[in-house]
Order: C-alpha cells, then sequence, then structure tokens
C-alpha cells in the first residue's frame, strides 16, 4: 500500500522543535490576512483526526497545539472572525473570508478551559514544539476514509515516532479524569443528604460523568 499523506507537516518527517518564544499565525487570504500573536511556544501539539479542526486542503489529519489563553491575541484584522459553532464545547474563531480557523477557545467549565487551541502551520516562524502524538486517528472512517487503510496510517504514524491514540494521549486522558473526578465527587458533597442522588448521578443527564471512557470521550468537544 503508498503511504498515506497525513499532513504537509508530517509527510515530509517531523521537524524538532527549538524551544521559540512565541510568533504569529496568519490566515490564508491574500490580502487583509486574519493575524494572531502567541506569546512563548505551543504544548502538546498532535495530529488530530477528529472531524472539527481545522485541516488543510487534501490533509487527512489536523495538526493542533494548545496555550494558555492569554499567550494568544489577535493583532490584526479581528473583524473577519467568526465562530464555526456556537454550540460546540471549543469556539472555534475562523476566518470569514478563508475558512482558516485562527485559535479555538473554550468557555464553558472543561478540564480544558483556558488553553487555546492553534495550528502552528499558519505561522512562518520555526522551531515550534513538534507534534507529540495522534489523536482520534480512527475518527477519519467516520470522515470516509478507507477502513482498510488503517493499519498504514497507525504504521505511518509509527514510523514517523508517533503513538496512535483513538481519543488523546494518556496523560491528557488521565488529566481530564482526575478532574471530572473532582467535579464529581464536590458535587456528591454537595447532594449527599439526597436518597436519590446516585441514580441521578448514574442515569441523568451525564455530565460531567460518569467516570467511563465512553462518556468522557463522548463530551469531550
Ligand atoms: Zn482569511
Ligand atoms: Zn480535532
Amino acid at each position: 500500500m503508498t503511504t498515506p499523506h497525513l499532513h504537509p507537516l508530517l509527510d515530509n518527517g517531523i521537524q524538532a522543535g527549538t524551544g521559540i518564544s512565541g510568533g504569529t499565525l496568519h490566515c490564508k487570504c491574500a490580502t487583509d490576512k486574519v493575524e494572531v500573536t502567541l506569546k512563548g511556544d505551543v504544548l502538546h501539539n498532535h495530529a488530530c483526526g477528529c472531524s472539527k479542526c481545522w485541516k488543510p486542503e487534501g490533509a487527512v489529519f489536523a495538526v493542533i497545539a494548545v496555550t494558555p489563553v492569554d499567550n494568544v491575541s489577535v493583532t490584526a484584522h479581528a473583524d473577519k472572525l467568526h465562530i464555526v459553532d456556537e454550540s460546540a464545547t471549543i469556539q472555534r474563531h475562523a476566518c470569514k473570508a478563508c475558512g482558516v480557523h485562527l485559535f479555538g477557545r473554550i468557555e464553558k467549565a472543561h478540564p480544558f478551559k483556558g488553553l487555546d487551541f492553534v495550528h502552528v502551520e499558519l505561522s512562518s516562524d520555526k522551531g515550534w514544539q513538534a507534534p507529540q502524538f495522534a489523536a482520534f486517528v480512527s475518527s477519519i472512517i467516520e470522515q470516509g476514509y478507507d477502513p482498510k487503510g488503517m493499519d498504514a496510517v497507525r504504521a505511518r504514524f509509527k514510523e514517523l515516532g508517533l503513538e496512535s491514540y483513538d481519543v488523546l494521549s494518556p496523560p491528557l486522558m488521565d488529566a481530564i479524569c482526575v478532574l471530572y473526578l473532582r467535579t464529581f465527587e464536590a458535587l456528591r458533597r454537595t447532594i449527599k443528604t439526597r436518597s436519590t442522588c446516585s441514580n441521578r448521578i448514574a442515569g441523568g443527564s451525564g455530565r460531567p460523568f460518569p467516570l467511563g471512557a465512553g462518556p468522557v470521550r463522548e463530551t469531550l468537544w
């Protein structure tokens, strides 16, 4: 089978990061580009196969990282930005003209609130943290990728030195579960005098628990 094309930042081998101290991201408009300035390097940069992250033309995966909200500022043509889906957990701010996502922000209670999601490929500055792992790999099937090609996709990530996961990496999933557990315990302390509380917790609206991997995965974004 031919080598799958994953993303331009992956297909020719991964460039190691150099500990960049910040830089600018630009949308793909020919003129009047939206500009976002980042302070410091990004964290947890990774390939993502989910259906919501912005991907460049022809890419099967997105490459996306996080950085603290305070490190992100829109420095030109903010008027061209709109939120792609107001109902989504991550409010993805995209250029209305070219469609590129400049940053994603979480406004509601969530383990990753306080971190913005950004694509370093939108920067001409070099040295950003390299992709560290591949997330939501199996999700590409839901977007039309041939399931027979999945072994080759995972083999390619392995060749590039990246582990493939079908949610996020173990440290991030652990962090999410710890935060959900704390929320769960705080709520349980609050309502422990109610006789039906455990039933309500297990069978109610279900957010932000129960703690099983399935619900956590489904409610992530
Ligand atoms: Zn644009
Ligand atoms: Zn994604």
